[in-house]
């Protein structure tokens, strides 16, 4: 929405510079095992000094040559282009190496799921320039074989055709190649595109839709709209271990992205039971950050996730009080004497990671409880995210952990993020929690919570409120 009030708005200030065209024209020709693409990608104007992929893909990209002749080489993960190149095309082939055996636990990757459908991690085949002006945009069109289906995080424009934004040439996105169709729904005006990969024992298709409906129904309910206004879900088959989500993580190239690997025997009631959705959903709330800050990163989403699950009726909010008081026991109890920040620093060590993101989940629980106090329920710090959306929110450029809340601070008015963070996160061991449930009147017996009806202020049951969706 907000993309179409900038088109109908900017366009007559800057019809010249036309910053919406796309000025890269990608060609890709899929082969019939799904491994082997053709690629021509031309240019409106002069050949960019460097095409970059991943550091893998000089193992999958040969035969490039432009389109005077000339023959280029990849050297690790980038084509250097001589300057007095003067063609405006380049062609090159692919033939993508996928892994088929093992689980996946990392960012995108090239995967053959069950001999029939392709995950392919763009920095395998993707050849892009760096994100300037001049390169902001791409088009890109598939040829796919009969019975075939592409998907990817990019604006549809057709049943093979794509718009992305060149985001910076690090973030990653997945594009499948795939034997069935994606469906698509809409949310809140959003919307989301699920390919769902190999074969699921007790959920059909109909029932990953419901639940990816379900879940981003409960975050649109958190600022009254859903942080991106697409986003591409990925839903892969997985054997490994008891969990239902054993695995799921998001990206941001060129679009909103989430990629979750599920139990294969998991039914929807399991999966609207488990978090790892409305988690990797709620990262949108936040655009890239790239100061390693997962105190930030993955805070925000696993105290958010027990206020979206609520809305969307995925568990009571009994359910959701004892799973936070879990979860920030046990992050409290990994620190050992350590900051959240020093814990950070260490996060590779077994354990630290809980106490990085429940510290960071104690820490946003804490900010949404003060607000709400010295509002007396007015102002919450959904709001202030929903004011950050309005001024602040870029989804193609990355912003410091710092400087996201500093924004938070001047849209607050106040610089309660910011000196908090010094004590909570770079002082003190934990968030005090306690105290915080205390002021809301929550004791816990056990993990259960047990409401003190005369220290009520009603708080409690505003930040954990079901929205009562007619289903
Ligand atoms: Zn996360």
């Amino acid at each position: 929405m907000k993309l179409i009030f900038y088109l109908v708005f900017a366009l007559p200030l800057v019809v010249f510079a036309e910053p919406n065209k796309s000025a890269i024209h990608y060609e890709v020709s899929v082969g019939d095992s799904l491994k082997a693409l053709k690629i021509s990608v031309c240019f409106d104007h002069a050949l960019p000094p460097i095409l970059f992929a991943n550091d893998g893909s000089s193992t999958f990209v040969n035969n490039i040559r432009s389109n005077t002749g000339r023959v280029l080489d990849i050297e690790v993960d980038r084509i250097n282009i001589p300057a007095e190149e003067s063609a405006r095309c380049i062609f090159y082939d692919v033939l993508l190496q996928p892994r088929n055996r093992g689980e996946q636990r990392g960012g995108a990757e090239t995967r053959l799921i069950e001999g029939r459908d392709m995950l392919t991690s763009i920095g395998d085949w993707l050849l892009r320039p760096r994100s300037t002006s001049e390169y902001a945009q791409f088009d890109i069109n598939f040829t796919m074989p009969k019975g075939t289906y592409v998907s990817s995080p990019w604006r549809r424009i057709g049943e093979t055709s794509f718009v992305g934004f060149n985001t910076p040439v690090e973030w990653e996105a997945i594009v499948t190649f795939s034997s069935r169709e994606p469906d698509t729904i809409s949310v809140s005006g959003s919307i989301f595109e699920i390919s769902v990969m190999g074969e699921f024992e007790r959920t059909p298709v109909a029932d990953m839709s419901r639940w990816v409906r379900q879940s981003a129904e409960g975050v649109s309910a958190l600022m009254g709209f859903f942080p991106r206004s697409r986003v591409q879900v990925v839903i892969s088959p997985s054997d490994r271990g008891n969990s239902i989500v054993p695995w799921a993580y998001i990206t941001r190239g060129g679009g909103a992205a989430i990629h979750v690997f599920v139990k294969r025997d998991a039914s929807l009631e399991q999966l609207l039971w488990d978090f790892s959705l409305p988690h990797e959903m709620s990262h949108f709330m936040f655009p890239h950050i790239d100061s390693r800050d997962y105190w930030i990163i993955e805070g925000l989403p696993t105290y958010l996730q027990h206020l979206s699950m609520v809305k969307g009726g995925a568990i009571t909010f009994q359910e959701s009080w004892s799973r936070l008081y879990k979860g920030f026991l046990s992050g409290e109890k990994l620190g050992r004497g350590f900051t959240v920040v020093e814990s950070m620093r260490r996060l590779t060590r077994r354990g630290t990671y809980l106490h990085v993101y429940w510290g960071g989940a104690a820490y946003f629980f804490q900010r949404d409880v003060d607000l709400r106090m010295r509002s007396e329920g007015a102002l919450t710090l959904l709001d202030i995210l929903v004011k950050y959306h309005e001024c602040c929110y870029d989804e193609y450029q990355s912003i410091s952990g710092n400087d996201l809340l500093a924004d938070l601070d001047v849209l607050l008015g106040d610089d309660l993020f910011t000196r908090r963070k010094l004590i909570e996160i770079e002082t003190e061991d934990f968030p005090d929690f306690r105290t915080t449930f205390k002021s809301l009147g929550i004791q816990f017996l056990g993990n259960k919570p047990v409401f003190e009806q005369n220290l009520s202020n009603g708080l409690a049951s505003q930040i954990m409120s079901p929205v009562g969706f007619d289903r």
